[in-house]
């Protein structure tokens, strides 16, 4: 097994998790069989439990890790295989360390930094390698920035690590910035050169820097960097704004070959990537020849990161139709105020994707009447199908009042309640419905079709209430259908509005399974139904 490190220097959001991702995704098209990891040094035991202000995207894994969304980069550049392992905090390190020594497992040692907690990082590295044998490189992404002092621990270990195995077995590669002074009209090396310099204090000397650019690199610069970083000048790679799509990236590190300065760092055969198919997938991306405009109705909206695998597998399946897809993102208390007609009035779809808390709820409930009625393509997630049915109940079988219990404990129609497993659940962590579950589809409805007539699906899960099936007849005799129910319990998965041409909604989460090439079919279906709306 090999062992790629990816760290990053100057700022933070230089892009590392697409770079290790875009590197996974050259090294499989060479033929390598790659798996990836994201280390994050705050004290979290996982994202879970974070604001999507402070984190961006949760996103969950098929074991129900819930994680940082550049694992859903990893998942769609790659053919990984990731599971909570491929997911590290410093607080599940804390908290094993600790477990360890209330345990006595260390036997009257004085537990400190290092050894026992850069041990057990190691040790973590190891669990990760040993769980998929068959894997030739593994890539690490180290959160946070060289310098940081909750980062210089995971660095540390990974320097022992580096020694453990033997340092032709592992590449560092070391992420940075060049700013340009605009007054001075020059791209600055200075930063580069110092976080480098921060990194080999800690005893790590990386073999590649790969500089975030908005400018070409020329070969001055390559070599001025090359020189103060102690590196060869071929090993300095310019990573450029893309101008697309963030699909382009793995193409913009290939033009300085970095997939080859890998192989030949670590010592490994293999052939040149064919990288035509996705050349085709980023052309067809590039070049759309039709276009439809889709309304993400959410509560985060301002922030891109919230929903971010949303918008990819939007982006996937558009491609998949030659199609722009015009996200239009819509603050579910603006429909409040102005109504749906005025702020949704000219879409061609509307999603409302998934979400926790009462505040937009009945924006949300709006926007899906005013699908419902106007006949417009509309995709529930997790929330986003609580609300349908809450529409639906009140507006369609008069149930006055309908609710989730969640936004009102009262409620005379509960139609939305606690699963009965999560009555009595005091702690907030990892402790929802999560990952993937098996559900049986019907036949004869349109996600049937959709999956292809398959009866048995598998999709990921994050989510304490569901469908009172205490009103499953009830809805049922006014019209709706369910298209899907989780095989153990039961539990209604997908819902369909009859007399409708697209209005589909489910309990799981569909975005975290799109990838380039193989969009989902519901988000395929939606792109489809949305264009055929007049
Ligand atoms: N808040 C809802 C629940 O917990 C929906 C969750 C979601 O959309 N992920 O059931």
């Amino acid at each position: 097994m090999k062992y790629i490190f990816v760290t990053g220097g100057v700022v933070s959001s230089l892009g590392k998790g697409l770079a290790a991702a875009s590197i996974g995704t050259l090294l499989e098209h060479r033929g390598l069989s790659v798996n990836l990891q994201k280390f994050d040094p705050y004290l979290n035991v996982d994202p879970g439990t974070m604001s999507p202000y402070q984190h961006g995207e949760v996103y969950v894994l098929d074991d129900g890790a819930e994680t940082d969304l550049d694992l859903g980069h990893y998942e769609r550049f790659t053919h990984c295989k990731l599971s909570q392992l491929n997911s590290l905090s410093s607080g599940q390190i804390f908290e094993s360390v600790i477990q360890k020594e209330r345990a006595g497992n260390y036997l009257g040692a004085t537990v400190q930094f290092i050894p026992h907690v850069t041990d057990e990082i190691k040790s973590r590295l190891h669990q990760a390698t040993e769980r998929t044998p068959e894997t030739d490189v593994i890539i690490t992404e180290i959160g946070g920035t060289v310098g940081d002092i909750e980062g210089h621990l995971f660095l540390e270990a990974l320097r022992q690590f580096a020694l453990d195995v033997g340092p032709e077995n592992v590449c560092f590669i070391h992420v940075t910035l060049l700013p340009m002074v605009k007054a001075a009209g020059e791209i600055k090396t200075k930063p580069t050169q110092q976080s480098v310099a921060k990194l080999r204090e800690i005893g790590i000397q990386p073999d590649i820097i790969i500089c975030r650019t908005e400018h070409d690199l020329d070969d001055d610069n390559r070599r001025k960097i090359a020189m103060f970083c102690n590196v060869r000048k071929e090993n300095v790679v310019a990573f450029r704004d893309v101008k697309h799509t963030i699909y382009e990236c793995p193409l913009d590190l290939r033009k300085d070959k970095i997939d080859r300065l890998v192989v030949d760092a670590l010592g490994l055969e293999s052939a040149s990537p064919d990288l035509s198919r996705w050349q085709g997938f980023v052309d067809r991306l590039v070049h759309p020849s039709k276009s439809t405009s889709i309304a993400v109705v959410g509560k985060y909206i301002e922030l891109n990161d919230a929903y971010k695998s949303i918008y990819e597998s939007l982006t996937i399946a558009g491609a998949e139709h030659d199609t722009a897809i015009e996200v239009v993102k819509v603050d579910a208390e603006d429909i409040e105020k102005e109504g749906a007609e005025t702020v949704i009035g000219k879409v061609n779809g509307i999603l409302v994707p998934g979400g926790f808390g009462e505040r937009g709820t009945e924006g949300k409930i709006l926007a899906a009447k005013y699908a419902r009625e106007k006949k417009i393509p509309y995709f529930g997630i997790c929330l986003g199908m609580q609300i349908a049915t809450i529409e639906f109940a009140r507006n369609v079988c008069g149930l006055a009042g309908a609710n989730s219990t969640e936004f009102q404990k009262n409620t005379p129609h509960p139609v939305i309640s606690l699963q009965e497993e999560q009555q009595g659940v005091t702690d907030m962590g990892a402790s929802m419905r999560l990952g993937s579950c098996e559900s049986i589809l019907y036949p004869g409805t349109k996600s049937y079709e959709l999956y292809q007539r398959t009866n048995t699906i598998h999709e990921r899960h994050r989510h304490r209430w569901e469908f009172n099936p205490a009103y499953r007849k009830q809805l049922e005799n006014c019209g709706l259908i369910i298209a899907a129910v989780s095989k153990k319990e039961g539990l209604v998965e997908i819902i369909e509005f009859p007399d409708h041409p697209f209005f589909i909604a489910a309990q799981f989460h569909p975005e975290f399974k799109s990838k380039p090439n193989n969009p989902h079919p519901i988000f395929s279906g939606f792109v489809k139904a949305s264009l055929e709306f007049p």
